[in-house]
């Protein structure tokens, strides 16, 4: 007999909870199972497809080095993972089945119908919560709602984490090899278009612990002065590693620990607000289980569904091939076409952008962010985007709205990241690269805005102004 282990969004050997719990009852057999049409409908890319190949990958060659098969199966869609792992489960005669839990809606619709048909076939199946700190559910306000605001969430969160939470759990020992039959790869998944360099993500825990020592080394102590500015690549640059799972919260947050004298709340303020990122990425989970409407595709305030977004296909257009007029909007926008990722302070600016400035439904441009994303996750990506739109929990008030050249001035000084993204605007001098005039835009090959800032931002709140809120 033997126990299944099965991986989803938790590509690594290290630290992982439901690998941990399922070697000790030895010897383990993993499992990972692909959907190329339910991802690519659920909005995956090429981008996070070929990451997340890549990943499993090398997740398959680290599982060999201690002596852990992984069959790896691609099936239509995951109605068809119930049978696919009790398959799986009676050939290797299995007795249990563990895995991470993943809380947005469908997933863990999908876990729950995997349960019953091992529970039916008399087979143990154990979730175990792993991606963040406290379980959905764990962490409530006074009156035993799920926190749908961020600061008193980060309040509860540092006051309630005990060591225990953070402990590492234990890598598997290595295993006398086992012989399965079927352990072929997957062939690489057919992508609609051609993915990032794969040289900018190098795929695996090696690469991601990698990127976190480069962090913490010549990052994590100009965080805060730094982290705003895109140029300066101030930031961790761990979002899709985090994302599949290639690292964990804890090895992030010990790794922070260790270097700020034992503190995750003081101490170092640039390891300090980096922690309070990966709090807001566990706020986000939370809300995504807590507000399950938000993954159907639901604003999280309920009274903004009723706003009159705009049909505007050529305006959209624009935005998503960096061709606004506005430069710092156009920059950020290749940079994703162009690597899969976005900076932090730009996924703000192009998300108020595209919703405020355009008036155009979020939902839209949500979705192509997770087309593109290499780091593409439903919850900080829903979660980002209505914050942006002003629809969702703890979200900018709507009569916020980032005027893109004041913030292209303050977050790209020199417009270096201009220069780099919109090579056209390379020839200015760096104070035209934010806004030029129309001679300089003609001279250089770049559009006019294809908004006014001043009547894009009457429109908007107009539109908002007109919704009535919840009494
Ligand atoms: P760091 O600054 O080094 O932060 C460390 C980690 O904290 C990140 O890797 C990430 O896991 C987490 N984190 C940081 N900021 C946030 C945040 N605002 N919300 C949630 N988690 C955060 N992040 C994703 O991982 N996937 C997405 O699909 C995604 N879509 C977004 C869409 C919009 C409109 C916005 C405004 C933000 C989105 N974010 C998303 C959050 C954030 O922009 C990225 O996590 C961050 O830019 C990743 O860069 P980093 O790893 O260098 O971050």
């Amino acid at each position: 007999t033997c126990t299944l282990m099965w991986f989803r969004s938790d590509l690594r050997v290290q630290d992982n909870t439901a690998l941990a719990a399922a070697a000790r009852r030895s010897p383990v057999i993993a499992v990972f199972l692909r959907s190329i049409p339910h991802w690519q409908r659920h909005g995956h890319g090429a981008n996070k497809l070929d990451f997340w190949h890549r990943g499993v990958a090398t997740l398959g060659e680290a599982l060999a080095g201690i002596g852990i098969p992984l069959l790896q199966r691609d099936i239509d869609d995951f109605d068809q993972a119930p049978a696919t792992l009790l398959d799986i489960a009676r050939q290797v005669d299995a007795t249990a089945l563990h895995f991470n839990h993943e809380y947005p809606l469908d997933e863990q619709r999908r876990d729950r119908a995997v349960a019953d048909a091992f529970h039916q076939a008399g087979i143990m199946v154990t979730g175990h919560h792993d991606a963040v700190a406290f379980a959905p559910g764990e962490l409530l306000t006074g009156k035993g709602d799920f926190y749908s605001v961020y600061t008193p969430f980060a309040r509860a969160w540092h006051r309630q984490l005990t060591a225990r939470r953070l402990a590492l759990r234990d890598a598997p020992s290595p295993q006398a090899s086992i012989r399965t039959e079927s352990e072929r790869p997957l062939a690489p998944p057919p992508l609609a278009a051609n993915p990032a360099d794969a040289g900018l993500w190098p795929a695996g825990e090696a690469a991601a612990a990698d990127r976190l020592e480069r962090f913490l080394r010549f990052r994590a102590r100009h965080y805060v002065r730094q982290r705003d500015f895109p140029a300066l690549a101030g930031t961790s640059e761990l979002s899709p590693y985090l994302a599949l799972g290639m690292i964990s919260h804890r090895q992030c947050l010990q790794a922070a620990l260790s270097e700020n004298d034992g503190s995750l709340a003081e101490g170092d303020a640039g390891i300090v607000s980096w922690v309070n990122e990966l709090v807001w990425r566990e706020f986000y989970h939370h809300v995504a289980a807590g507000f399950p409407q938000v993954c159907r595709f639901r604003a999280f305030q309920p009274h903004t569904e009723a706003l009159a977004w705009r049909d505007d296909e050529t305006s959209f257009r624009a935005w998503s091939e960096g061709r606004t007029g506005y430069p710092i909007v156009d920059a950020a926008m290749r940079q994703l076409l162009r690597s899969g990722w976005m900076h932090n302070r730009l996924r703000m600016v192009a998300a108020m952008f595209l919703s405020k400035h355009l008036l155009i439904d979020w939902r839209r441009g949500e979705a192509f962010f997770l087309r593109h994303l290499v780091d593409g996750e439903f919850c900080a990506n829903n979660g980002g985007w209505q914050w942006a739109a002003s629809t969702g929990t703890d979200a900018a008030p709507y009569f916020r709205l980032f005027n893109p050249t004041t913030q292209s001035r303050r977050f790209d000084p020199d417009g270096r990241f201009i220069a780099e993204h919109v090579p056209e605007l390379a020839v200015l001098p760096p104070r035209d690269r934010h806004a030029p005039s129309d001679d300089q835009r003609r001279a250089c090959g770049y559009p006019l805005p294809i908004v006014d800032h001043r009547t894009a931002r009457a429109r908007a709140l107009e539109a908002f102004k007109s919704l009535s809120p919840p009494a």
